[in-house]
Order: structure tokens, then C-alpha cells, then sequence
């Protein structure tokens, strides 16, 4: 029997996260994660392997296509995918193994095994890890979430599969199709597009990313089409299966029926929470109807000490809002105080170009009944991006039409997603976009273009 103050379930960024601020503050924490490497989806099979590929594949397609108008000749430019892959296995390596020192360092107790919450004995909580048993005064779950599956179609991890498979495959396909163009099929199918795959994307919506604003998402997509990505918006995909080598993907558009065969399906239709196999209805802790764990007043569940963060609970799935949450919830385990401020959590979708939204969008704002005042600037006039020769995309900033507060922002374009932290700290320090705009920033540089967004807010940017 182990006895600790704090068991976190899952070491993804939420529980990680939570078990190192937990140690901080002097709390004894015992991790349990059922994989033998730490970082959960995150480290292993989502955001670092995901962006380390994006980031090969993009030499390779900048090399082939772009060095040249920049009077730089390359001859006989060849892909290795085994040593492009052997890269990112070392990158997600050197992370996994940074977290498990991290945790040496905090004195964290670490246990690998899948957690099951086996009841209660009087104050504490009794958490099985096989053979071993974790008596603790709270338990945090962090379990994450799996790919969604989608009724029709059996994954057969290998021809027919999620982003797991799509960061492995081991040659580049002839043919992908990528069913949902959200932010896993645009991503990864950028990467197997720009190593030379034909990648044709079904989305069920009349838009890609269709929680963005229509304007932010059909520049993107114009960009994306240049690149060769084909799209078939607004059909819904009924079947995927496969026979003699082959994915065949059924799917109804204008009424009728229609049949494509490819030689590698990649099903990206959202995750959901992980939450099976943990004992949670014995232990009292309810879930919501989307099979989400509920939690009320800072992280606690409907079960008395047992709290919940991340993927697992309410709120966009991301590694950050994952982060926040899972030290909000140590600090205020340990402290009596933590917080999240929800409305500044940025979301970025890492293509080319980046797209990158902070706080309300503007069909939000339309849809709340909110008046607001819109500034929009394009990279076309930056003198960065003209240097650069990445022009695609603009920045747009919202703001309180009586206060002149930002309330959101999106940006599509050259490093939006180091751009976009500008804009989340004004925020976060209730910023209006005059204090944006009367922010000296470098020149030239891109981020040039997001004071030219705030000064537009008032109908005076310089450059356009
Ligand atoms: P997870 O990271 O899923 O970690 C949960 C952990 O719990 C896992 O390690 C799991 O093995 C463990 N676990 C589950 N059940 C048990 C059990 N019973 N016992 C013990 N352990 C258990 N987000 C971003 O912000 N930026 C990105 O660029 C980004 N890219 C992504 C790319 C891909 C391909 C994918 C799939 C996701 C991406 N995400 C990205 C989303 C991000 O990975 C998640 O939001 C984040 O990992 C959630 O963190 P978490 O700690 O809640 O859960
Ligand atoms: P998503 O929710 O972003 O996109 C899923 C898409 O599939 C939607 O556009 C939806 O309309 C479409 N769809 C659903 N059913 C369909 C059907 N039958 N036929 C055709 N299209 C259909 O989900 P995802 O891309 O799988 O990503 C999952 C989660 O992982 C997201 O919540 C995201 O936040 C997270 N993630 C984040 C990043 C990042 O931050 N850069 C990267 C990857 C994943």
C-alpha cells in the first residue's frame, strides 16, 4: 500500500502538469500512467510527433518548390521518410524522458499500470494499479481522450486508421483520404500531401474547420487548395472498409451515394474522453451526455475528492487549457486558490499558413447579440511577410464596440501561433485595442501586422 496526499490518473499535460505544481506546493504525489512512457496523447502520439512532421515535411515541399525563386538551386532533392521518422521518434524520446526526470526531481512517485478507483476507506480514496493499491486523499483524473469512432467504419489500424497510424505510416500513400477536415485531417494531411501524397479530404460541413468564421476558414482553404489538398465539403461519410489492399470510403453527397478507393483512410472525426475502465460510476463520479466527466466548482467531480482536468472534462481539447487546468487544480488543492481564465485560451491549427483564434469569434459575437468593432489587416501589406514571401492570410481583431476591449482575435498567416500570445496577454490584462495599437512594435516584422488589425479597429491602420 502506497499513501499519498494526491493521485494523478494519467501523466498527458494535464496530469503531469498537476503532479509537478502538486510536489511544488509539498504535497506526496503518486502518478499512475498506464503507458510506459510519460506525456500521454500529447507527447506521444499527437501535438510533438505531429509537429515534428510538419516541420520535416515542410522542408521538403519548401526545398522542391519554393528555394528557387529565392536564386537557391538545389538538384536532386529525395525524400527519406525511415530517417524523417527516426527524427521524430528522437524528438518525442527527448521529451517523454525530460518529463520522467522532471518527476525524479519533484520526488513524484510514479507507477505504471492502468488505475481503477476501488472505493473508499473512510476519508481516502483507494485507487488498484494491478497488484498495487494507492491510498490517497484525492484523486485527479487526467485520462485523457481516444479517437472517435464513426459509425460504418471498422479501423483496422493499419489501411483503415486514426492519427496514430497516419504519424507511422511506413511509405508515403498514393492516395489518402481523410475523413473530417478539422484540425487532425488538415494537419496531417498537409504532412502526407507535402511528401507527395494525393489527399482528398471529405468533411460533412459546408466549411473546413467549421468552428472558425467563414472568412478565417475559407482563406485558409483557398491556400490549402493551391497546395493541392482536394476538398469534398457538406458529405457525410456512411462506410470505410477494405478489401485486396485497398480503403474504400463510402459517403452520400447531394442525395446520392458515391464510392472512393484510396490506399489509406485516415478517420479524423473528433476524440472523446477516456474514461472506461476507471470505476467511476461505483465511485459516484457521473458524466454528462457526451460521455464527459462533470465537474462543478474548480475541477471537482460529483464524487467527493475526486477531481478531474483535460481532455477528460468539458472544454476544448488541448494540451495548454490542459496545462492550466491541471495546475489550477494543484494550486488549489494545496493552497486554497487556482484559476483558469477560459476566455484567453488560444487554439492554433499548425498548416501552412498557421491558423491561430483567441476568445470570441465573430459569428460568436453576431450569435450573443455582443456589438463589436472588426479590424483586419492582410500580410499583402507587411513588409516582413513580402520579405519573407509568405503573403497568404490576415490578421483580424474584435473589440467591444463601447469599450473598444478586445474580444477575440483570429489570425491566418505566417507564425500565427507565436502571433497570436499578443493578443491572449492584452487580453488576459483586459487590453483594448488601442493599447494594441498604440504599442510601439519592431519593424519589420510580422507582428507589425497585429498592431495594423488594432489601429483598423478604428479605421486608421498605415499600410492599408
Ligand atoms: P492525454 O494527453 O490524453 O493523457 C492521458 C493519459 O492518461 C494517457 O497517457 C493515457 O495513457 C493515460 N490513461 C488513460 N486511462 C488510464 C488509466 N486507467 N490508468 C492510467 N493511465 C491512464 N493539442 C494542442 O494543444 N496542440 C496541438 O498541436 C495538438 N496536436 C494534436 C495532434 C494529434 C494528432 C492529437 C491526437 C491531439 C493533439 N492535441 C493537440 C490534443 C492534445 O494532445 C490533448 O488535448 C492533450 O493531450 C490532452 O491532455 P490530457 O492530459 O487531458 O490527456
Ligand atoms: P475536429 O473536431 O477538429 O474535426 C472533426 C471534423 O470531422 C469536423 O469538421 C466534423 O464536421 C467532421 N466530421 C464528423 N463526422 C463526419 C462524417 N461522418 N463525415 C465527414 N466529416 C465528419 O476533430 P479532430 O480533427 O479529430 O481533432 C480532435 C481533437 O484533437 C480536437 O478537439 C482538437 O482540439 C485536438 N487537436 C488539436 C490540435 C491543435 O491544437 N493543433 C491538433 C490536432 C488535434
Amino acid at each position: 500500500m502506497i499513501t499519498c496526499d494526491l493521485a494523478v490518473i494519467g501523466a498527458g499535460p494535464g496530469g503531469y502538469v498537476a503532479s509537478i505544481r502538486a510536489a511544488q506546493l509539498g504535497l506526496r504525489v503518486v502518478c499512475i500512467e498506464k503507458e510506459s512512457a510519460l506525456g500521454g496523447t500529447c507527447l506521444r502520439i499527437g501535438c510533438i510527433p505531429s509537429k515534428a512532421l510538419l516541420e520535416s515535411s515542410e522542408h521538403f515541399h519548401r526545398t522542391q518548390t519554393d528555394l528557387a525563386r529565392h536564386g537557391v538551386l538545389v538538384q536532386g532533392v529525395a525524400l527519406d521518410l525511415a530517417a524523417m521518422m527516426k527524427r521524430k521518434t528522437q524528438v518525442v524520446a527527448a521529451l517523454t524522458q525530460g518529463v520522467a526526470g522532471l518527476f525524479k526531481k519533484n520526488k513524484i512517485e510514479r507507477l505504471q499500470g492502468a488505475a481503477r478507483i476501488a472505493g473508499k476507506d473512510g476519508e481516502r480514496w483507494q485507487v488498484a494499479v494491478g497488484d498495487e493499491q494507492v491510498s490517497a486523499k484525492w484523486v485527479l483524473i487526467a485520462t485523457g481522450s481516444e479517437p472517435a469512432a464513426l459509425p460504418g467504419i471498422v479501423l483496422d489500424g493499419d489501411l483503415i486508421g486514426t492519427s496514430t497510424e497516419a504519424l507511422s505510416y511506413p511509405s508515403v500513400p498514393k492516395h489518402l483520404v481523410v475523413i473530417g477536415a478539422g484540425v487532425i485531417g488538415l494537419e496531417l494531411g498537409s504532412v502526407w500531401r507535402r511528401l507527395g501524397a494525393k489527399v482528398t479530404v471529405l468533411e460533412y460541413a459546408d466549411r473546413i474547420l467549421p468552428s472558425l468564421d467563414r472568412d478565417v476558414s475559407e482563406a485558409a482553404k483557398k491556400v490549402f487548395v493551391k497546395q493541392g489538398i482536394e476538398f469534398r465539403l457538406g458529405v457525410r461519410v456512411t462506410a470505410a472498409t477494405a478489401s485486396a489492399g485497398l480503403g474504400h470510403v463510402a459517403f452520400e453527397a447531394n442525395g446520392t451515394r458515391q464510392e472512393l478507393s484510396c490506399d489509406r483512410v485516415l478517420v479524423a472525426v473528433g476524440r472523446t474522453p477516456h474514461t472506461a475502465g476507471l470505476g467511476l460510476v461505483e465511485a459516484g463520479v457521473e458524466l454528462d451526455t457526451r460521455g464527459r466527466i462533470v465537474t462543478r466548482d474548480h475541477f471537482a467531480t460529483t464524487a467527493t475528492g475526486i477531481f478531474a482536468i483535460g481532455d477528460v472534462i468539458a472544454g476544448p481539447m488541448l494540451a495548454h487549457k490542459a496545462e492550466d487546468e491541471g495546475m489550477a487544480c494543484a494550486e488549489r488543492l494545496a493552497t486554497g486558490y487556482g484559476h483558469v481564465d477560459y476566455t484567453t485560451i488560444a487554439a492554433v491549427v499548425y498548416t501552412d499558413p498557421e491558423i491561430a483564434t483567441v476568445g470570441a469569434s465573430q459569428e460568436d459575437l453576431i450569435a450573443r447579440g455582443i456589438a463589436f468593432k472588426v479590424g483586419s489587416f492582410p500580410f499583402m501589406a507587411n513588409g516582413r511577410a513580402r520579405a519573407m514571401g509568405s503573403t497568404d492570410g490576415f490578421v483580424k481583431i474584435l473589440a467591444d464596440a463601447a469599450s473598444d476591449r478586445v474580444l477575440g482575435a483570429a489570425i491566418v498567416g505566417p507564425h500565427a501561433s507565436e502571433l497570436i500570445a499578443e493578443v491572449a496577454t492584452a487580453m488576459a490584462f483586459g487590453a483594448s485595442s488601442e493599447d494594441i495599437a498604440r504599442t510601439c512594435h519592431a519593424h519589420p516584422t510580422l507582428s507589425e501586422a497585429v498592431r495594423e488589425a488594432a489601429l483598423a479597429v478604428d479605421g486608421r491602420a498605415i499600410h492599408a
